[in-house]
């Protein structure tokens, strides 16, 4: 059992449906506040090899049929709706995100439990004309889709929750096993999903949950040949990491971006087009993989959107996260919000102007609007993860093209314009997993399949992908 003391929960690891507490705990705090919020034990060596061992152990023994899999999904997101306060409670504290983000990550959650449920119903081979092949005439051949056996889950700290249903619930509706290894900032809403589901029915087993430190907990789940697949979301680095040592085994990788966005001089509603750009800047104080960075305008627009920017970023109320009104809570940390102010200084020491914003009162950060930034400053070629957009006028949109595609990344973009011919040719030059058109590259619904190119990573998230990814298609031929 998770214990509670007069202010601090502590929780423990899962393992074989039991909640397991060690001898060192770590602790995770209120990102507002400072204090401590949650006592965490921390898994250790042993416990990683059992959690492993008990999730291929029951992969191989209990097989639980696609309608239950349903059920047990249906059952979860319908728990989920009933204790929304308290999980949109514990992202807010744990993350430092809004409470009116954080009920609306519940949300999203609750939505891709949903549709994983579904995909669970329809997981289906093909059917193959191997007969109108020459010497095969008497021959059947058609595909099912099977498990592929222990999923490895690892998750990033800005989207605890609806990251993690995308990671749990569609390995579960695949009929896999999960050892779950949650973001150490922020594990304390995931955890939240594991006793739900195990209240909601999910068998001993199904959901294992590993606590720690990347370093620490992350390499002994790598070198572990029990797991068939690591379904990973975070920052290139560790990803890159897990690539080069998972060898043949499957991985999927959602990875940074700097998301570009393009607004045309034909753009059919000027305001909402900045309205947008800028407010989806700083969605979770600008800590989301698709949070939009570089905005690039039509030179003709330029200076009337500069004015509309700063006072959308104006509007915005920085402050406790907890309290209704606010509309942007700390950063993850008061580090991460120092790397922010550097990299503002940085540019604003070579020539770019700060149209509002940059300044920063603990890990709170003020957002903020650049210009004349140039494509070498960090704010520009790096992954901000800071509530901070620059600002680019241009006179050729095919230069601007080149110039979105120009980055190591590829993971959305977005483009405003009113012209269809221009819009169908940035769909198709944007070298992104997804192009967003009259909307922001931060525009995703859940059900969608959604993932990168180059280092914005590799395979496809959304139920029906993630499905696809986490089983096998297996060939059946019969000779009649
Ligand atoms: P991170 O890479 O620091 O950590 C992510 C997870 O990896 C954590 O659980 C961490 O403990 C684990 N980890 C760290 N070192 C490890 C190791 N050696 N072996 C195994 N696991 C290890 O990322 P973060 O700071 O939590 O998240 C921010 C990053 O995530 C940003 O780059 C952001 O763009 C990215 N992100 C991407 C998406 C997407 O869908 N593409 C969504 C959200 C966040």
């Amino acid at each position: 059992m998770n214990t509670q003391t007069d202010k601090v929960v502590t929780y423990g690891n899962l393992v074989d449906g039991q909640w397991i507490e060690g001898t060192e705990t770590f602790t995770v705090e209120n990102k507002y506040t400072h204090e401590p919020y949650a006592e965490i034990a921390k898994a250790d060596k042993a416990l990683v090899d059992k959690a492993v061992a008990n999730a291929k152990e029951t992969f191989n023994s209990v097989k639980l049929p696609a309608t239950k899999r349903y059920e047990i999904l249906m059952k979860a997101a319908q728990l989920f709706e009933e204790r929304k306060e308290d999980i949109a409670l514990a992202i807010t504290r744990e993350v430092g995100k809004t409470i009116k983000d954080a009920r609306g990550e519940v949300d999203r959650g609750i939505a891709t439990f949903i549709a994983s449920a579904e995909e669970a119903k329809r997981i289906t081979g093909q059917g193959m004309p191997i007969h109108g092949q020459p010497g095969n005439e008497e021959k059947m051949a058609f595909s099912i889709r099977v498990p592929v056996g222990v999923v490895c889950a690892i998750t990033p700290f800005n989207f605890p929750f609806n990251l993690t249903a995308h990671k749990v619930a569609p390995a579960i509706a695949a009929g896999n096993t999960v050892v779950l290894k949650p973001a150490e900032k922020t594990p304390v809403s995931a955890i939240k999903m594991a006793e739900i589901l195990l209240e909601a029915g999910l068998p001993k087993g199904f959901l294992n949950v590993v606590n720690g430190f990347g370093h620490e907990v992350g390499p002994l789940l790598l070198e572990d040949e029990r797991i068939a697949m690591y379904t990973f979301t975070g920052s290139p680095t560790v990803g890159k990491m897990i690539k080069s040592q998972t060898g043949i085994r499957k991985v999927t990788l959602e990875l940074g971006n700097n998301s570009p966005n393009i607004i045309h001089h034909d753009v059919a509603d000027l305001d909402r087009a900045v309205e947008l750009c800028v407010s989806r800047g700083y969605v979770n104080s600008g800590q989301a993989c698709i949070s939009v960075q570089r905005i690039y305008v039509h030179r003709d627009i330029y200076e009337e959107v500069l004015e509309k920017a700063k006072k959308v970023a104006e509007a915005f109320v920085v402050g406790n996260p907890e309290d209704e009104a606010t509309n942007i809570g700390p950063m993850i940390s008061i580090n991460e919000a120092e790397r922010a102010e550097k990299w503002v200084q940085e540019a604003a020491e070579h020539g770019a102007r700060i149209i509002t914003g940059g300044k920063r009162d603990g890990a709170l950060f003020q957002p903020t609007v650049l210009t004349d930034v140039k494509e070498e400053m960090k704010v520009m070629c790096e992954e901000v993860f800071a509530p901070i957009v620059s600002i680019i006028p241009y006179d050729d949109i095919y230069e601007t093209f080149a110039a979105a595609n120009d980055s190591k990344f590829g993971l959305q973009a977005g483009f405003f314009t009113s012209n269809l011919e221009l819009a169908m040719k940035a769909a198709q030059v944007l070298e992104f997993g997804g192009v967003n058109i009259n909307d922001v590259s931060t525009f995703r619904v859940d059900i969608l399949p959604y993932g990168g190119v180059k280092d914005s990573g590799v395979g496809k998230e959304g139920p029906r992908s993630a499905v696809e990814e986490m089983t096998d298609e297996k060939l059946i031929t019969i000779q009649l």
